[in-house]
This record gives structure tokens, C-alpha cells and sequence, in this order.
């Protein structure tokens, strides 16, 4: 068995001859990169170390990371690791190393952080639906989620069902919905809170299935159903009819990641997710499901021993390596000169000496190509690693079926901790006795998990009541042009690329041709095609169009617990 590592909400399970097995939760089909695996499993590899532009060995690359670690103050050098493979080993246990050496490290905001934090803070956890409930749901509420490309396994449990999608564009989801609103950027948080409104004011809903429902009462004394649709850009219509269809569907809502990368998009989380509360649904809402299943990702990065010497924000990271606060990156499980806010900044700054810049990874990505040092890394079908999803609650044990290129990133750890001449317990606890104890919360233990492959985890949540005591007025987003980004059947962000290439045209409703983007970060021209599923004032990025140098002008805005609102990047236009 072995389950694919990569950031999705599916977490496909293969059987030994990596076809998707028939049953829950791959139900016998997988996505085009699933389908493609084996063969991007030999192309584009990364098959020797690099050391400065050429080809080294293992060891001499190691001594090179950690004779510079050593010359530089532990604040200088940072960590980035995010999602790229989310296995245990691979992704979480690495970092003990660096938090043992006192490192800095991000704050893993990137992507899903800002909703956790929002849900947390009105539910206790953001815990939700999982497969029993996708089942068992008779329709579907859609906010900010491109589910029938970016999250397949789920759409299949929602296909046959009714399906409201309330997104900035057409989506592919939106035009495979029964019904679909577009809304202006950023507006959802005032879209809920219309909604509540509407449920309230027409006796559906109930304040008091929440606590301190004085203050939603508060809030939706403070909005007309005017003011909802002049920010949002629906009709009055549309937003007593949304609030009918989820009064009479009762729908699961399945609230996307693109929420929380927006402006005010930790609020605009709190308030969707409400929406359930009020019809006394409860935590009928789906987000990720990460922190259900009891893992200790805390004790695999060894923050129980261990803390780093401070937190740089994901969005901040090209901006501190530009300021020269940053000397030293070690990368691995990301391509941050890709994807992070001003990430080209990291690729000048290697380029011109300012920054050490260590990677490791299987392939050679635009990040590996910049660096100072590149070591190469197996891919998930060539290592053992234990695998969770944020979906489905199972845990996969698994076994290479490919043979090993590079060293794994708990060898890589170990060597740069020997050569470092590090003795901590961090770094001499045996990885798989880490995970064993990291399982402890789950109730599985490696030895069963070993046995079994998969098991189904039981899944811990909580039943407290919804909190409003936080939740506050949605901020109104300004005028303009916003550039959004939106999921992509064959790619993983940049991941897969190099196989199906990737959208050299980015999406607007009125104009065609080359035209320049410009931010207070900088500009860049790309070439636009016009579409009539794009409203004005919007233009839509397929996220593998990252590949464009897009995130160059992305500025290093944080969201009220860090995460870039990278889905609201006012931009300005430059026609020729
Ligand atoms: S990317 Fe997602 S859908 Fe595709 S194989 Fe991996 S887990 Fe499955």
C-alpha cells in the first residue's frame, strides 16, 4: 500500500501495483497526476548533490551546509518546509535539527493556518465532516472551493447531490453546481453574515444555538441586506434566495483555503461557519481535518525540547532574505521561489551571494536550480513514511515501490547533526520512535499500522457549542482589480509541471492580450485571454501559472495570524 503525499484533500490510497484501490477512500479511480506518478517519478530528477554549480558528493555538501550554519547567527538562518510531501518523516520530523541549533522557522501559514485559527477560536477546533458525513449529506454549499478539480474523492460523494458554489469566478465547480453566485472578491464574510440575517429575520435560524449570540445579534443589526449586496455584488434577491436554499437543502458547507488567503479572510471563515450554528445543524461544515486525528506534529518537530530562535511569516521570507535579515535557507518539501510572496527575491539573492540557499528535494525545481547547495531526495514512492489526510481519517504505512534516489530527509537530518557534532535528544531519538509517539494521540500504533497498512483512525470531535464572541464586522474590501488563484486539474501548485506543462495565459473578462500587472512590489506582463466565466474587476491565475513569476508583485501582507491574503492581490493595469 502507499499513499500519495501530496497537498490534496484526496490522500489517495494505492494498492502494491499503484492502482487506486477500489474501496473507501479512493473508491477506484485517481487524478491525473496519480495517474501520471510513475512516469514523473523519472524525469526531471535531481540525481547528484550540487555543491556551488556542480557536482559534489553527499558528504561534501553536508560539510558546506554545516560550515555555514556554523559561521552565522542561528536568527540568520531560517527553515522552510511546507506541504510538498505530507508525510511524517518527511515533512514534520526534519525540523528537529534546526529548532535543536535554534533556528529560525516559519510560521507554516502559506495556506490552511488562517481558517484552523478562525475555527478554532468559534468551534474549539476545526474539526468537521469527514467521509460518513459527505455521505450522508443531502447537499452541499461550496465557498471558495474548486472541489471538482481540487478535490475529487469528495466530489464524487457530492456529484448526485444539490450543490451551491459561491466563489469570485465560474469555476469548473461553480459550472457543475445546481446553483452558483459570484461574488466580488473578499465579500464572503459579508455574504454570511447577510445569510444569517436573512435565516434569522425569517425565523429559520436561531442565534441562541450560539454562544454570546448577543454579538452576532450585534453584527447583523449593523448590515441591511442592501449592504450586503452593494459589497458583494449580488442582487437582494440572490441573497434571501442563498439563504432559502441552505434553509430548505440544509446543506454541508465545505468552507475552501482560498477563504482564509484573502482579506479579512480569518472573519470571513468565523461567520461561514456559522452559518450551520445558526440553522442548528452544528459542525456541519468541512475544512480540513487535520487536527482530528490526534497526531502530535509538535513532538515530531521536537518543540516539546526544543524551540526555534524566532518565526519569520511565510508571507515575510523574500522580503527578510531582499533586507539581508536572512543569510542562510534550507528548503526542502517546497518551492519557495515560486510560491512564496516576493520568493523571486530568494533566487537574486543566492544568485548574487547575499544567501545561502540549501535545498532538497527530488526534483529540479526553479528553488533547487537557484541554490548554493541542492542534495536529492527520494520521492514518496521510494521511502517508507507513515501518511495522513485532511479528508479522510486513514492512516497509510507507506512502502517504497520504486527504487531509492538520494537520502531521505531523516538520513539528511542525522548527517548534518553528526557533522554539526550536535548530541541532542532531538536528534538521537530513533525517527520511527518519534512517530510511534507522535501516534499515540490516534490510538494506532506503529506496530499495527505496519501490520494493517491502513487503518481508520477515530476521529476526536469536539462537541462543544459555537462561541460569536469574537466574531466582528466584516471589513469592506476596496475597489479595484484582484488577482486570485484557482486549483488546476493537473497540477499540485508548481508540482507536475514538467509533465502537463502549465496555463501560459491568465483569465480576465474584458481584454485580451499582453498586458502589465503592477503592485507597489513591482510588475510583470503576461499574456490575458478573455472569458466570459470572469466578472470585471477579477482576474483568474490557475495556480500551476505560478511557473510566470507571478508571486514576484505578490506584496508581504499577513493575515490576522499570518497567512499571505495572496487571493486579494490588488493589482494595477498597464494596457499596451
Ligand atoms: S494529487 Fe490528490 S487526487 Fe491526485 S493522486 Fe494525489 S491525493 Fe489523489
Amino acid at each position: 500500500m502507499i499513499a500519495c503525499t501530496r497537498d490534496c484533500y484526496d490522500t489517495c490510497v494505492f494498492d502494491d501495483n499503484f492502482r487506486p484501490i477500489k474501496s473507501e477512500p479512493t473508491f477506484g479511480f485517481t487524478c491525473s497526476r496519480g495517474n501520471a506518478d510513475l512516469r514523473r517519478n523519472e524525469s526531471n530528477r535531481l540525481l547528484s548533490p550540487i555543491v556551488h554549480g556542480r557536482e559534489a558528493s553527499l558528504e561534501e555538501a553536508v560539510r558546506e551546509i554545516v560550515r555555514t550554519v556554523k559561521s552565522l547567527r542561528p536568527e540568520e538562518i531560517l527553515h522552510v518546509e511546507y506541504d510538498g510531501n505530507q508525510g511524517l518523516l518527511t515533512w514534520y520530523y526534519p525540523a528537529r535539527f534546526w529548532n535543536a541549533v535554534g533556528s529560525a522557522s516559519t510560521d507554516y501559514s502559506i495556506c490552511s493556518s488562517e481558517g484552523h485559527a478562525a475555527l478554532k477560536e468559534v468551534w474549539g477546533c476545526s474539526c468537521g465532516a469527514g467521509v460518513e458525513e459527505f455521505r450522508r449529506a443531502r447537499a452541499f454549499a461550496l465557498w471558495g472551493s474548486n472541489a471538482s478539480v481540487s478535490f475529487i474523492h469528495g466530489w464524487h460523494l457530492m456529484k448526485d447531490k444539490y450543490k451551491i458554489v459561491v466563489d469570485v469566478w465560474k469555476s469548473e465547480t461553480a459550472r457543475k453546481a445546481e446553483k452558483s453566485y459570484v461574488i466580488k472578491p473578499s465579500s464572503d464574510g459579508w455574504l454570511a453574515l447577510g445569510v444569517i440575517k436573512v435565516l434569522v429575520s425569517r425565523g429559520y435560524g436561531d442565534l441562541s444555538n450560539v454562544e454570546e449570540p448577543e454579538r452576532l445579534k450585534e453584527l447583523i443589526d449593523r448590515v441591511t441586506v442592501t449592504d450586503v449586496a452593494e459589497v458583494t455584488g449580488l442582487s437582494e434577491e440572490d441573497i434571501v434566495e442563498l439563504a432559502e436554499l441552505y434553509h430548505y437543502y440544509e446543506p454541508l458547507t465545505v468552507i475552501g483555503f482560498a477563504i482564509g488567503r484573502t482579506f479579512d479572510g480569518f472573519n470571513s471563515v468565523r461567520l461561514i461557519s456559522l452559518i450551520p450554528a445558526v440553522l442548528g445543524l452544528g459542525r456541519w461544515f468541512y475544512y480540513s481535518n487535520t487536527y482530528t486525528l490526534g497526531i502530535d506534529f509538535d513532538y515530531l518537530r521536537g518543540l516539546h525540547l526544543a524551540r526555534p530562535s524566532r518565526v519569520v511569516g511565510m508571507a515575510e521570507v523574500g522580503e527578510e532574505v531582499e533586507k539581508g535579515k536572512i543569510k542562510a535557507l534550507f528548503v526542502w518539501n517546497s518551492n519557495p521561489v515560486l510560491t512564496l510572496p516576493l520568493g523571486d527575491r530568494i533566487a537574486e539573492a543566492a544568485q548574487e551571494g547575499r544567501l545561502f540557499l540549501a535545498v532538497h528535494d527530488p526534483f529540479v525545481t526553479e528553488t533547487v536550480k537557484a541554490a548554493s547547495v541542492a542534495i536529492p531526495a527520494p520521492t514518496y514512492l521510494e521511502k517508507h513514511d507513515v501518511v495522513y489526510g485532511y479528508w479522510h481519517d486513514y492512516l497509510v504505512y507507506n512502502e517504497p515501490i520504486r527504487p531509492k534516489k538520494g537520502i531521505t530527509e531523516p538520513e539528511l537530518m542525522r548527517a548534518l547533526a553528526k557533522e554539526y557534532g550536535l548530541t541532542h535528544p532531538l536528534v538521537e531519538e530513533d525517527p520511527w520512535e518519534a512517530v510511534n509517539v507522535a501516534l499515540r494521540g490516534t490510538g494506532v500504533t506503529l506496530e499495527e499500522l505496519r501490520e494493517k497498512k491502513v487503518v481508520k483512525v477515530k476521529r476526536k470531535v469536539p462537541s462543544s457549542r459555537p462561541t460569536a464572541k469574537s466574531v466582528s464586522m466584516p471589513k469592506r474590501p476596496k475597489d479595484g482589480v484582484y488577482l486570485v488563484f484557482s486549483s488546476h486539474p493537473t497540477s499540485t501548485n508548481t508540482q507536475f509541471t514538467e509533465v502537463y506543462g502549465y496555463p501560459k495565459e491568465l483569465l480576465t473578462n474584458d481584454y485580451e492580450g499582453s498586458i502589465t500587472l503592477m503592485t507597489d512590489f513591482g510588475e510583470l506582463t503576461v499574456q490575458v485571454r478573455r472569458s466570459e466565466l470572469v466578472p470585471k474587476g477579477v482576474i483568474v491565475a490557475y495556480k500551476p501559472s505560478l511557473k510566470l513569476g507571478l508571486n514576484k508583485i505578490v506584496p508581504p501582507l499577513k493575515g490576522r495570524t499570518g497567512t499571505p491574503p495572496i487571493n486579494s492581490t490588488q493589482v494595477e493595469l498597464r494596457k499596451p
